[in-house]
């Protein structure tokens, strides 16, 4: 008998399972997906490695196969599914078998468990396991709460302050149950769990609206109709997250697991933390600034059947569930699901994978699904549900939209356009909370010359430097190169040097200075640095200690703050003028969001769109709030232009420290592809470049660029593949190429 093994070798030279000779003491302990020590190459020492399959022959080429030295732990620690699932992503993402499996064993499983610290002790609950026929007392309805509780909630065990905090009993209560032999009361290690932040969130939903109702049972009948994928539309405010929950609360009814994908733990505190108010220590929290033996804790945990849902950004789709029922991605518009280093995956394909080989539902949740999603919604691949009002009988906001270019014309040159002063000035009088977002930190955007109108730029990146007035500094975003400002031109050497553009910080100053007594929050990546930064921010907003919440994206995003009355967008420009086929999705997205975060409480909310683009239509339909609208003009120009939906893109970076190597291997790259996709019959594609990418250069890199258009990409990622592997071997040794699949950034 022979297995198949991945050795833990990062080279694409190796990037192919190996023959190893299974000996007899071994035979029955290596399965697919057991680690092994194996010999390799001229390594003195055996390696580690995966068998990824088993095999009765040897073929003939392989000349001297080694044996497996020894398993490592017992029983497989990637499942079959697993190991399949690696096997599509390098064919699906061109990405490695190692880079693959690297997803599916997150860098803590490697640690040895004596390295850990020991836990702490809490104390849990669970029912008992011999009922007494003994009724309860009349009077006690708190115990009865605490009983129907676990009945409905189906949970066995939970921890005593998850019980108390739901419930609203005393550990007395409990206590009196124990007595009465009803529940058992116990010492339970605490694992490690990661840092919460709790305190966001209002008090329990009791009921659902009719709408959530409506909404929770199409998609109950999707899922028991076998419909495997389904996407649930709901305006901002509309109650979402309850209804996930209710999902949530069935599939563990039916003794499954679930996953709950959100776009980022430190964006989502709010959301979080209403599934761990419900799930409790059933449930495991993963997201990237674990610590390696906390990872290696919620994996293993997982593993052993400690918790029944995962809750995390993407990484968590690989949540070692050997049961899954239920999939949710919420906001699932937002561009964190897509991986940007290699495997550079899309979460919602890895997720609708996962749940067909279980059989299990993928829900896909937001106020903005992508166009993609929405396509295939309408279309019928998908199932479709939406929740179209807001719970408890609010509204959307009103939104204005105000034209930069008349207030430039009135001669107000303030970033603060009249009609938007007004508003701030009138909900500070009202006692309403305001957030302002702007899309860009730091002071002034671009530093230039008057006299000859060059522009700052980064030593290494071709990227104009940012000012940030607290360092004095000029800041590239993109690699963190920093400098003085200069008092006279480099290239001409005149004084007059401008500053143009603002940034958070500037926007700080503008209200301070614009709104006397005002208290102000400003939360961008400058002021989030520090561990739980963001956390104080918000807390100190929800408990109404300042008046405005200013900030770029991190404002946009999920806040459920009932206080909010007035929305600022201070330029919705940026995210418009970037040469990228998504720009106007993405600004559709980004207004619709930070619009949604107004007016959640008992008062009515307002929005405030400043732009130079009054006239375009995905600002326009923000302002209307009409997501149909902006998604019928959208789809036809995708349908026009050949992009998603419609079709794929694959978008290959060449790059290297040398200007003119990488110019010339760009080219080479472009002749040889095009050559072998020439050989692939009856395949439509498109072949753009290779140009300059728009980023010509980044941290010293030189970027050249090559785009492949195509209806289906059957056949043709595997000629990159090979395309990538030959010619890095050969000519185009030294340089880096990276091919993109899907790409969510062209730039
Ligand atoms: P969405 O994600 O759709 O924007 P959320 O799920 O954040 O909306 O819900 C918005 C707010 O409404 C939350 O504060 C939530 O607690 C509250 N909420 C949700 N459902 C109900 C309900 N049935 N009754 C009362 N409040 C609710
Ligand atoms: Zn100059
Ligand atoms: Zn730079």
């Amino acid at each position: 008998m022979y297995a198949l093994v991945i050795v833990d070798n990062p080279s694409p030279l190796v990037d192919m399972p190996f023959h190893y000779l299974i000996p007899d003491h071994l035979k029955d302990d290596i399965k697919i997906g057991t680690r092994v020590m194996v010999p390799f190459g001229n390594s003195k020492e055996p390696i580690d490695g995966i068998v990824t399959a088993l095999s009765e022959e040897c073929p003939g080429h392989v000349k001297r196969v080694k044996p497996i030295v020894r398993q490592i732990g017992s029983g497989p620690v990637l499942s079959e599914e697993m190991i399949d699932l690696a096997e599509w992503m390098r064919s699906e993402y061109l990405c490695t078998w190692f880079e693959a499996l690297g997803c599916m064993m997150p860098a803590g499983t490697k640690s040895s468990p004596n390295s850990q610290k020991p836990g702490k002790y809490r104390l849990w609950v669970r029912r008992a396991r011999e009922n007494p026929e003994k009724p309860l007392p009349k009077n006690a309805a708190r115990m009865r709460a605490v009983m129907s509780f676990l009945e409905q909630e189906a949970l066995d065990e939970v921890c005593c302050s998850t019980l108390i905090q739901e419930t609203g009993c005393s550990l007395q209560t409990l206590r009196a149950l124990e007595g009465r032999g009803l529940l058992e009361i116990y010492d339970r290690r605490v694992l490690r769990a990661p840092e919460l932040m709790t305190g966001l969130v209002n008090d329990r939903v009791e009921r659902l609206s009719t709408s959530q109702k409506d909404a929770l049972e199409a998609i109950r009948g999707m899922r028991d109709g076998g419909t495997g994928q389904v996407l649930l539309h709901g305006i901002t405010g509309s109650g979402k997250t309850e209804v996930y929950l209710r999902l949530i609360g069935d599939t563990l009814k039916a003794g499954k697991k679930a996953i709950v994908l959100v776009p980022e733990i430190s964006l989502t505190p709010q959301m979080v933390e209403w599934y761990h108010r419900r799930f409790g220590a059933r449930a495991a929290l993963i997201h990237s600034r674990l610590s390696d033996g906390e990872k290696y804790d919620q994996w293993e945990g997982i593993k052993k059947g400690r918790y029944d849902v995962a809750i995390g950004a993407r990484s968590a789709v690989f949540a070692p569930f050997e049961d899954i029922g239920l999939i949710i991605i919420d906001e699932e518009h937002e561009h964190t699901y897509k991986s940007e280093s290699s495997p550079r995956y899309v979460t919602h394909s890895v997720a609708a994978k996962r749940c067909r080989y279980h059989g299990g539902l993928l829900v896909l949740g937001s106020a903005t699904p992508s166009i993609e999603t929405y396509h295939w919604a309408t279309e019928g691949d998908i199932g479709f549900v939406q929740l179209k009002e807001r719970v408890g009988g609010g509204v959307l906001p009103t939104v204005e939209v105000v034209d930069m270019r008349e207030e430039l014309k009135e001669g107000n040159r303030s970033v603060f356009s009249t009609r938007l002063a007004e508003r701030v000035t009138t909900a500070l009088k009202n006692k309403g909370q305001t957030i302002l977002f702007l899309n860009r930190r730091g002071y002034s955007t671009v530093v230039s010359c008057r006299n000859c109108g060059s522009v700052v730029k980064c030593k290494k990146c071709d990227i104009s430097l940012t000012y940030h007035r607290r360092e004095n500094s000029l800041i590239c975003h993109y690699c963190g190169y920093r400098r003085r400002p200069p008092t006279r031109c480099e290239v001409c050497g005149s004084d007059r040097i401008r500053h143009l553009g603002s940034g958070t910080e500037k926007l700080e100053k503008a209200v301070e200075d614009g709104f006397e007594g005002a208290r102000v929050l400003r939360m961008d990546m400058d002021t989030t640095r520090k561990k739980g930064a963001h956390y104080d921010i918000l807390k100190a907003f929800r408990n109404q200690e300042a008046d405005i919440l200013l900030g770029t994206q991190m404002v946009a995003k999920g806040l459920d703050f009932p206080g909010v009355t007035l929305v600022g967008v201070i330029l919705a420009d940026f995210t418009l003028n970037v040469p990228d086929f998504r720009a106007s999705e993405r600004t559709f997205q980004l207004l619709t969001q930070v619009s949604g975060r107004a007016g959640r409480g008992s008062q009515p909310g307002k929005v405030v769109i400043q732009t130079y683009n009054p006239g375009h239509y995905s600002i326009e339909a923000a302002k209307n709030h009409d997501y149909e609208g902006f998604y019928e003009q959208e789809i036809e120009i995708r349908r026009k232009f050949g992009y998603p939906p419609f079709e794929r893109l694959i978008n290959i970076i060449v790059s290297g420290e040398d200007q003119r190597e990488v110019a010339d291997g760009a080219s080479t790259f472009y002749k040889v592809l095009k050559e072998r996709l020439g050989a692939l019959k009856g395949q439509q594609y498109e072949l753009y470049g290779p140009s300059q990418a728009m980023h010509s250069k980044i941290k010293n890199r030189y970027r050249w660029q090559i785009i492949i258009k195509a209806p289906a990409l059957e056949g043709i990622t595997e000629k990159v593949r090979e395309t990538r592997f030959g010619l890095l071997k050969g000519p185009l040794r030294g340089l880096s190429v990276i091919a993109d699949v899907d790409p969510y950034s062209f730039s």
